[in-house]
């Protein structure tokens, strides 16, 4: 009883040293209860050290900087009352990995982290740079940070590429490599494409499916159609069908 109360005031006060750190705070959304507990839960396992400033705010998570021992890394949060819950179980839904999840909130977004993580993990394994993932609880999902102290790595759409040709041929072979591992990313494009320490790394996993999802096709096809637009107007020489061809020729 003295142990649970004195676990209480720890709480609050790392609640509050979250609060008081300024650049951790995005506007007036400060963490709800459960997102607390995870940070929490992370400091304690020893994968945060200190908190740092948001990268991105985004409709369903925002990311930011963290520190782990003297490695930056990077945590991205998902808010548990966003309103596009409804589209994760689209998502989630067909995939053998997470069966019977019911539509719990919570219990959707915590599905949908690990499912990340293990996306990011299997991703990898492939041999498609992405970052690593360091460690999942409910809603925050802690990764290799991509970018240096100047601030995070740029998307596609936001540096000039050299020599797009090359730039293409690598994304087109992670396309390949992901499909031969049996994922569709699902939300490729120029945005979730970065570029760090002068290698190409695909980022934002979380919608990734496995290619016996119903929607696997339709999805391949769409992540074909924005890669092979978007370098068209860098102008490769590139089509949504040949890198459909390409992905799916054995
Ligand atoms: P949204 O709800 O805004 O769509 P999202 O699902 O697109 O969020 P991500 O694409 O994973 O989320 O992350 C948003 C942005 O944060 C990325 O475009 C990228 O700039 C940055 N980011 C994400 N992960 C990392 C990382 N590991 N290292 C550095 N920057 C990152
Ligand atoms: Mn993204």
């Amino acid at each position: 009883d003295r142990i649970a109360r004195k676990r209480d005031r720890e709480f609050s006060e790392f609640r509050k040293r979250i609060k008081d750190a300024d650049q951790f705070k995005v506007e007036a959304s400060v963490f709800d209860d459960a997102t607390y507990g995870a940070l929490y839960k992370l400091v304690q396992d020893g994968h945060i050290d200190a908190f740092g400033g948001p990268i991105s705010t985004g409709k369903e998570a925002n990311v930011y900087t963290a520190l782990s021992g003297d490695e930056e890394v990077a945590v991205k949060v998902y808010r548990i009352n966003a309103s596009d819950f409804k589209d994760m179980r689209g998502y989630l839904d067909g995939d053998p990995r997470f069966e019977g999840i019911g539509s719990d909130k919570k219990k959707v977004v915590t599905a949908w982290v690990r499912k990340e993580s293990s996306n990011l993990k299997r991703a990898r394994r492939a041999g498609v740079r992405t970052p690593e993932p360091i460690a999942v609880e409910r809603n925050v999902l802690v990764m290799e940070y991509l970018g240096t102290e100047e601030g995070r790595a740029k998307r596609l759409n936001e540096v000039h590429i050299e020599n797009p040709e090359t730039a293409y041929e690598v994304v087109k072979e992670y396309v390949r490599r992901l499909y031969d591992a049996g994922l569709v990313h699902g939300d490729l494009s120029e945005y979730n494409v970065v570029f760090h320490e002068g290698q190409l790394y695909i980022i934002d996993l979380g919608q990734a499916v496995t290619i016996h999802h119903p929607n696997a096709d339709e999805f391949l096809e769409r992540d074909c159609r924005n890669v092979a637009n978007f370098f068209a107007r860098q102008g490769v020489d590139a089509t949504p069908d040949e890198l459909l061809a390409y992905v799916k020729e054995y």
